[in-house]
């Protein structure tokens, strides 16, 4: 609470008010952020503080106690976080092996660019040696080593501290100099950077911490140390979230008060069901996160006893539960035996961890690898669906609105030899093993799937000519823009198979970005237009009896697969994390039962009163703890 007063009587000014109103928030934040960071806990302590956390979007489900690991961009010397460094003496070794590196570099580069630079241009070459030769930089730097700094943190105070002395003279020449200290700051943090890779540097229950995490910082962390995920930005349904529920750990998205760079290193508590997390958490909160954890255990070794079970409805109907995966094909063999196949798989991420599109022949064999792994159960190949939140360091798209712009099958479209060498290799990879099925994203039109399907079969009159022994796969579509759900007779008509993608298909339809904690309170796949749309392509698709799977995270949200089920839906498919869950689900109900309560949800005009109606039947028949951590 911020009091303030005044001698004379008198009312505020409207200004003065709004002036604290400012002042107000501003504190609130450096506050909030003081005490995630553990900076404010001895303060608190003789309070008796509550039990304090930051709160962001429940990614994925489960908890776990862990020590916090900055990712960070790499060559970025504001995004270095405060971090403490093992030994000093070999960090004072890197650093100055990395200062004489920058120096040979710089004089290379002078020595270089002498033909053709004229001499007062060269000086700048000069005065960044200079200040490296200078004590000053390097001295202050190695004392804030032996006083405990990790080296890269170290080298950011320092820089930081000279860059501001030049930020504020007056002569605008001096000024500029400022950027010349942060750019050979900088060079420095390269060199050291290019030394000091992360691998190695994780510990064995590793909560990754970033600003924006993405898929490939994730990839970085050894599967076995990786405990949980906390990104600033991005919500459920981002890919980072998605990647943490395939590998079964939680993760907490959009925590817009994160002090990403004094976090690093603290015990930590995620929360991945509330979506919370617990820095330097007290006592009493650890002991029962513990308790908690405990719990989680147990109910997963129950649902261990269900992997041998069938996906069947206490009526006898068989639900088959398929596998969302491909983002982390290379990291993990989960969800490959308890599923009935892929129902999603992924096919972006071979191409997000290169710096360049993969060939044809190295396509197929990580094709034919999958294809192989789950024959002769069948398995969804998706095709590219990059752009969104998915870019390529190699093809680089800039626009202002990325989920509205040029993504998925929009890039095939307008690259087709990108688009017809995947297709080439997918039809290559199933010659031995037949149960390949491809699946188009983001369709809205039918002329795209006219289009697409004439690329397809131009591959297979290629391939065919070159005496290759293929044959046509079924080819389906995914319904992921509302376009697609209002025609999709037409769409039906076209293709083989149709799979519900919820992710986008909920962003689209309710207007809210995947990805924006801003507006990720409105973000829900129980809204009820969503159900609605659900049903009415189930009714489409059957004018031409053609299957539909869900293929969004919704499929596996055990409250939600109950609705699915009472839809119609023929298939499910999800997250390795899920897939117990849910068929503990599908095994709890029988077909009647679940269209009862999709009645009755169809009733409310809210996602939360279908959501809260739910969670009371899943308590009442004891499967509360399928939706919630404790048992
Ligand atoms: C979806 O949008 O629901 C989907 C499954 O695709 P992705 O999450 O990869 O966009
Ligand atoms: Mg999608």
């Amino acid at each position: 609470m911020l009091v303030v007063r005044q001698k004379q009587p008198r009312r505020f000014e409207e200004d003065e008010v709004t002036f604290l109103f400012t002042l107000a928030a501003q504190l609130a934040g450096a506050i909030t952020h003081a005490k995630a960071s553990g900076e404010l806990t001895g303060m608190e302590e003789g309070l008796g503080a509550p039990a304090r956390f930051l709160q962001g979007l429940a990614g994925a489900g489960g908890v776990g106690i862990g020590r916090a690991v900055v990712a960070y961009r790499k060559a970025d010397l504001e995004a270095v976080p405060e971090r403490e460094c093992g030994d000093p003496e070999v960090d004072v070794a890197l650093f100055q092996d990395a200062v004489g590196r920058v120096e040979e570099n710089l004089r290379g580069l002078k020595a270089q660019l002498a033909p053709d630079l004229p001499s007062g241009d060269l000086a700048l070459f000069d005065a960044l040696l200079l200040m490296l030769g200078g004590d000053t930089l390097v001295t202050e730097t190695i004392g804030r080593i032996r006083q405990g700094e990790w080296v890269q943190t170290a080298l950011r105070h320092t820089i930081e501290e000279h860059a501001r002395i030049f930020d504020r003279m007056e002569d605008p020449y001096l000024r500029e100099r400022a950027s010349d200290i942060r750019h050979l700051g900088r060079r420095i943090l390269m060199f050291l950077q290019s030394e000091q890779p992360q691998q190695g540097g994780y510990p064995d229950n590793t909560i990754l911490v970033g600003e924006a995490l993405g898929a490939v910082d994730l990839a970085d962390v050894p599967a076995e140390r990786l405990l949980g995920v906390v990104s600033a930005t991005g919500s459920s349904s981002s890919h980072v979230a998605i990647l943490a529920r395939g590998m079964g750990v939680p993760a907490v998205m959009g925590v817009k008060d994160l002090p990403v760079r004094r976090i690093d290193g603290r015990e930590a508590i995620i929360d991945g069901y509330l979506g919370r997390i617990y820095v330097s958490p007290a006592p009493a909160v650890r002991s029962e996160y513990q308790r908690l954890a405990g719990e989680d255990r147990e109910l997963n070794q129950e649902l261990e006893a269900l992997r041998s079970e069938a996906a069947e409805t206490t009526d006898g109907v068989h639900v088959p539960l398929y596998l969302n995966t491909g983002l982390i094909s290379e990291m993990s063999a989960l969800g490959i035996s308890e599923s009935e196949g892929i129902g999603l798989y992924r096919t972006d991420m071979p191409f997000m961890v290169r710096d360049r599109f993969p060939a044809e022949s190295e396509q197929a064999a990580s094709y034919a690898a999958v294809l192989e792994a789950f024959a002769p159960r069948p398995v969804n190949l998706r095709t590219l669906d990059i752009g969104g939140d998915k870019p390529l360091p190699y093809f680089p798209v800039h626009e202002s609105n990325p989920f509205l712009g040029w993504r998925g099958i929009r890039i095939s479209l307008d690259h087709p030899e990108i688009f017809l060498t995947q297709i080439r290799a997918m039809l290559r990879a199933d010659t031995a093993f037949g149960n390949l099925r491809i699946m188009l994203p983001m369709i809205s039109t039918v002329a795209e799937v006219d289009e697409l399907l004439s690329l397809i079969h131009r591959a297979r009159d290629e391939l065919l000519e070159e005496g290759c022994d293929i044959r046509v796969p079924q080819i389906g579509i995914m319904v992921e823009v509302p376009a697609a759900v209002y025609q999709i007779e037409a769409l039906a008509r076209r293709v083989d198979f149709i799979s519900i993608g919820t992710n986008d298909l909920t962003q689209y339809l309710l207007a809210v970005d995947r990805n924006n904690p801003m507006v990720a309170e409105l973000y829900d796949e129980m809204h009820p237009a969503v159900l609605r749309a659900i049903i009415r392509v189930v009714e489409g698709a059957k004018v031409y009896n053609r299957p539909v799977s869900v293929c969004g995270e919704m499929a596996g949200n055990p409250l939600a697969a109950v609705l699915l089920l009472g839809m119609g839906v023929e298939s499910l498919s999800m997250s390795a994390g899920s897939l117990l869950k849910v068929k503990w689900v599908i095994r709890s109900f029988s077909r009647a039962r679940a269209r009862q309560l999709l009645n009755s949800a169809l009733r409310m005009e809210e996602a939360r009163q279908v959501r809260d109606y739910l969670q009371g039947v899943f308590e009442d028949m004891g499967l509360g703890g399928l939706a919630r951590s404790g048992k």
